[in-house]
């Protein structure tokens, strides 16, 4: 290993081989389930080191093929399903693309920036908006996770409603194989059908198959208004009745559509006592509403007003507030956005990130409630999600008296059938948006068509024989 280790330090320098000291940042999963080993961590400073570490792999399992080195790419680490850090043998290379982090063109006419991958989220949101554009893709982690680990994951959040998610965004892609070699696809091109979608395949394969260096995104003209309610729901087929009615009164302009359950929010009332929740003691459900108007703030209003007149009327909202100012604005996101942390201080649950059609949301949601608590008594869901993406964060936590580490010893994977199956029942995805990693691995391969797992393997084979890019994530050979 010495020999690989000094290569390393020779290609990227050695003040960017970490071998010693506190390596946690990287080693560590966000939700800190797990703590893995690192051979090292190695942050490359541009493409073309890239290539070479990876060459650099490839020499060291050529001499050593009894105990392979492998690579882990990791952007900002904050993925939640254990893709992005080291396993235990102390053989895998923590690859962090964290130093490239330039922003390497805006292209106004084309509606397009090029940005390297280890660029942060916000600080690309922050670029968009200072040239006068908007780029849209938008998650709770967005101060510091990264553009290159959005597209690994192909990530979603609170805007795919109107603008898709991370696949969605993304016109091209710069990418080093595992053979070393630099892929240069960053075309601008909304239109290309030369063939088989390179970059559709690489986005959303969590470094398993290439890593990405650079991608050319899509930008949009920014909004003139972005006006933010928060309604107070009684069911969830009034929920959906909402949806169907801000669809109707608001168009494209609604870009956010958040359904959060009662006790999600008692947790944040419970955690984050700073934070004023409204209208959750007296609604099962809460839904925040954005619209984002081309015209004027007026506009948006009474895009609004109207909305939600409609809504009271039909019985679907039994109270509603609309945020007079960004700061309120700013104040209700950041209820939705607390949830995670808010779960986090309450203790370790079971999180699924589920999709199903968003018609049988309120069937799959009342049928598993169910059989969830015919199976655990007292069990507790921190329910919210995506609603206008079918999407929901359906986690489950301890029973009140249960301790939570015991509650996931010996209930995690009864609870993870349960649901899985429910998913399935009612022809959805077990993850919708947080990718794979390794902790899904296993119900993958259970719940995937045994023919799409053979064509990931076939394709996993082809581009990465030796299983050189993070092994033993997504699919096992
Ligand atoms: P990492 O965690 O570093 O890596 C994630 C995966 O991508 C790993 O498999 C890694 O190997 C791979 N990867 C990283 N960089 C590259 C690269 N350059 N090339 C190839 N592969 C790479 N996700 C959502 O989709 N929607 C949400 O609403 C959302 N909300 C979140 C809220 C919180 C509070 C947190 C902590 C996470 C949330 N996530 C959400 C999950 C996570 O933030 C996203 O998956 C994010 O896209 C990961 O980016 P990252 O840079 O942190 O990637
Ligand atoms: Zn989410």
């Amino acid at each position: 290993m010495q020999a690989l280790l000094d290569q390393l330090r020779a290609t990227v320098g050695a003040a960017h081989v970490l071998t010693d000291g506190d390596l946690s940042a990287w080693e560590q999963d966000w939700r800190k389930r797990d703590r893995g080993r690192a051979l090292a961590v190695v942050r490359p400073g541009s493409t073309a080191e890239v290539a070479a570490v990876v060459q650099a792999c490839i020499v060291q399992r050529a001499r050593h093929p009894q105990q392979p080195v492998s690579i882990v790419p990791q952007g900002g680490n904050t993925g939640l399903v254990m893709g992005g850090t080291p396993d235990h043998s102390g053989r895998q290379l923590v690859l962090s693309l964290q130093r490239m982090n330039q922003l390497r063109g805006l292209d106004p006419d084309n509606l397009t920036l090029t940005a390297e991958a280890g660029c942060i989220l916000a600080s690309l949101q922050q670029q968009a908006e200072a040239a006068g554009f908007l780029f849209p893709l938008s998650l709770a982690a967005e101060g510091s996770c990264t553009i290159g680990g959005n597209l690994g994951t192909n990530a979603g959040g609170t805007q795919v409603l109107r603008y898709g998610n991370a696949r969605d965004l993304c016109l091209g892609l710069e990418v080093v194989t595992a053979q070393g070699e630099v892929w240069h696809g960053l075309s601008g091109l909304r239109k290309d059908n030369t063939g088989y979608d390179l970059r559709d395949l690489l986005i959303g394969s969590e470094g398993t198959l290439g890593i990405i260096t650079a991608a050319t995104l899509k930008l949009y003209p920014l909004p003139a208004a972005r006006l933010t309610a928060w309604a107070a729901v009684p069911s969830l087929p009034q929920a959906l009745t909402l949806l169907r009615l801000a669809h109707r009164h608001l168009g494209a302009g609604l870009t956010g559509f958040e359904l959060m359950g009662q006790f999600a929010l008692s947790l944040v009332d419970r955690h984050q006592p700073q934070l004023r929740v409204p209208l959750w003691r007296q609604s099962p459900w809460c839904v925040l509403l954005e619209n984002s108007d081309h015209e004027s703030q007026a506009h948006a209003r009474e895009q609004f007003d109207r909305l939600l007149e409609a809504a009271l009327e039909d019985g679907c909202v039994s109270d509603a507030v609309v945020a007079e100012n960004l700061a309120q604005a700013q104040q209700l996101w950041q209820v939705r956005e607390s949830i995670p942390l808010a779960q986090v201080a309450e203790g370790l649950n079971i999180k699924h990130d589920i999709s199903v059609p968003v018609s049988r949301i309120p069937e799959f949601v009342a049928a598993t409630d169910r059989l969830l608590a015919q199976a655990i008594p007292g069990v507790r869901l921190v329910n919210f999600g995506h609603l206008g993406d079918g999407n929901l964060h359906y986690n489950v936590q301890a029973p009140e008296a249960m301790d939570a580490a015991l509650f996931l010893q010996q209930h995690e994977e009864q609870v993870n059938h349960l649901v899985f199956d429910s998913v399935q029942a009612f022809g959805g995805s077990i993850s919708a948006e947080h990718g794979v990693g390794s902790l899904k691995l296993a119900h993958l391969e259970h719940h995937k068509s045994p023919v799409a797992l053979t064509l990931m393997r076939a394709i996993k084979l082809a581009l990465d024989p030796a299983g050189l890019l993070n092994p033993g994530r997504v699919i096992r050979l």
